[in-house]
C-alpha cells in the first residue's frame, strides 16, 4: 500500500482516486473547493460521451479513448453503486431545413475521419418520430447509437459521499495546493511528503503547465414539463451548435458555449439569447420551461486540445481534457496508471 496525494479533486482527481482505492492505496486529497462545491468543470459538464460527434474538431485518438472510457465508466459507477448514472441510448443530431448542408457536412466529416462512422444512421421524419416523438417537427436527423452520457452531477455528488466516508481517504477541503513537486505538495509554505503525488488541478495547474488555457463554457438548466426528449440531442447551426441533454424529471441541460476566455463570471445575455432561442426552435414546449439555474466554467485545454500525461519520479500530472473530460478521463487515467509503479494491485 502506498501513501498517495491527489492535488485537485475535480473530475480527473476523482477518477484517479477511485482507481487507486480499488488497488488498495491510502489517499490524501486536497482541493481549494469544498467537496460539494462547484469550482470543478466536472460539475458544470453535461457528461456527454460523444466519441463520434466530437470527431468533427478532434483527432481519432479521442474516438479510441472515448470507446474505451465507455466500458470503464460502467466499472467506476458500479464502484459507487450508481449504475443508473450511465446511459447509452445513442444521440440525435438534427438541424433546420436551411442548415441541412451543415448537417450533411458534419456527418461526412465524421465518416471521413473514422470508418465506424459509416454506421451512423440517417433518419427520415417517421424514423425520427419513432425514436423521439417530441422531435416530430424535424424532417431529417442522424442517429449515433453508440453514444451516451454520464449524469455528471450525480457522479460528482456520489463520489464526494464515497470518498469522504472511505476509510483509506483523508480529504482536505478548501485547501489550496501552492506547488506540486516530485513526491511532495507545498501547502501554506510547508512541504508535505508522500510516496507519490498526482497533479489533477485542471486549470489550476497553469503555473506549471505554461500552455494550459481555459475555454469558457456556459450552460442553462431548464425545467420543461411540456418536453419529453430522452436522448442527448444536438442541433447544428452555422453560427452555434447547441445540445440538449436530458436529466431525470424533465430537467434539461442546454449547452454549451465555447469561448476563448478564462472568465468564469455569469452567463452573458448574448449566450443566453442564443442558447434559449435555439432550444425553443427545437421544441416550442421549451417556451414555458423555467430557467432553474445557469452555470459557467472553463475547460482546461492545451494548444492541440488533446489530453496530457506527464510522468516524473513520484509525480504524475494529468491535464488538458478540454471538452472531453467525461469522454476521456477513465481511459486517460488508465493509461497514466499503467505507466506508474503503483499499477500493481494491493502492493
Ligand atoms: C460547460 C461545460 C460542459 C462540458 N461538457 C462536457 C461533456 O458533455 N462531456 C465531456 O466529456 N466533457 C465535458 N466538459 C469538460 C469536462 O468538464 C472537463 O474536461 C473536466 O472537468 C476536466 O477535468 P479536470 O479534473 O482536469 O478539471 P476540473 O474538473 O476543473 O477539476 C480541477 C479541480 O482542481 C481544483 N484545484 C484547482 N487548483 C487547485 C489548487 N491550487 N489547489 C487545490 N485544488 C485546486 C479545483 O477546485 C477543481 O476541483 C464540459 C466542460 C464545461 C465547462
Amino acid at each position: 500500500m502506498m501513501n498517495i496525494a491527489i492535488a485537485g479533486v475535480g473530475l480527473v482527481g476523482r477518477v484517479v482516486a477511485l482507481n487507486l482505492l480499488a488497488k488498495g492505496h491510502q489517499l490524501t486529497l486536497f482541493d481549494e473547493d469544498s467537496a460539494y462545491g462547484e469550482k470543478s468543470a466536472g460539475v458544470t459538464a453535461a457528461g456527454m460521451l460523444a466519441m463520434f460527434a466530437e470527431l468533427e474538431t478532434a483527432e481519432s485518438i479521442i474516438y479510441e479513448k472515448g470507446c474505451r472510457s465507455t466500458c470503464l465508466w460502467q466499472d467506476l459507477l458500479n464502484q459507487l453503486d450508481i449504475n443508473e448514472a450511465y446511459q447509452q441510448k445513442g444521440t440525435i443530431i438534427t438541424a433546420h431545413p436551411q442548415d441541412y448542408g451543415e448537417l450533411e457536412h458534419f456527418i461526412e466529416t465524421l465518416k471521413f475521419k473514422i470508418k465506424d462512422a459509416l454506421e451512423i444512421k440517417s433518419l427520415n421524419k417517421e424514423e425520427l418520430y419513432a425514436l423521439e416523438p417530441d422531435l416530430e417537427q424535424h424532417h431529417k436527423a442522424f442517429y449515433i447509437p453508440q453514444e451516451g452520457q454520464v449524469d455528471a452531477q450525480q457522479f460528482m455528488k456520489t463520489s464526494s459521499d464515497y470518498l469522504l466516508t472511505h476509510k483509506h481517504v483523508t480529504w482536505h477541503q478548501r485547501v489550496k495546493v501552492e506547488e506540486v513537486k516530485e513526491g511532495a505538495l507545498v501547502i501554506n509554505g510547508t512541504k508535505k511528503s508522500f510516496d507519490w503525488v498526482f497533479d489533477t488541478r485542471g486549470l489550476g495547474a497553469n503555473e506549471v503547465i505554461k500552455e494550459l488555457r481555459g475555454v469558457r463554457g456556459e450552460v442553462i438548466w431548464l425545467d420543461a414539463p411540456e418536453v419529453t426528449i430522452t436522448r442527448p440531442t444536438r442541433m447544428l447551426h452555422p453560427r452555434y451548435k447547441i445540445y440538449i441533454v436530458p436529466r431525470p424529471n424533465n430537467r434539461y441541460i442546454i449547452g454549451a458555449t465555447e469561448i476563448e476566455s478564462e472568465d468564469k463570471s455569469d452567463i452573458s445575455v448574448r449566450s443566453s439569447l442564443e442558447l434559449l432561442s435555439a432550444v425553443y426552435s427545437v421544441h416550442s414546449g421549451f417556451g414555458e420551461a423555467r430557467v432553474v439555474k445557469t452555470m459557467t466554467n472553463c475547460r482546461p485545454a492545451l494548444k492541440d486540445n488533446l489530453p496530457f500525461i506527464e510522468q516524473g519520479s513520484k509525480l504524475t500530472r494529468i491535464n488538458g481534457l478540454y471538452r472531453h473530460g467525461y469522454l476521456l478521463a477513465p481511459a486517460i487515467v488508465e493509461e497514466a496508471l499503467n505507466k506508474g509503479v503503483y499499477k500493481h494491485d494491493k502492493d
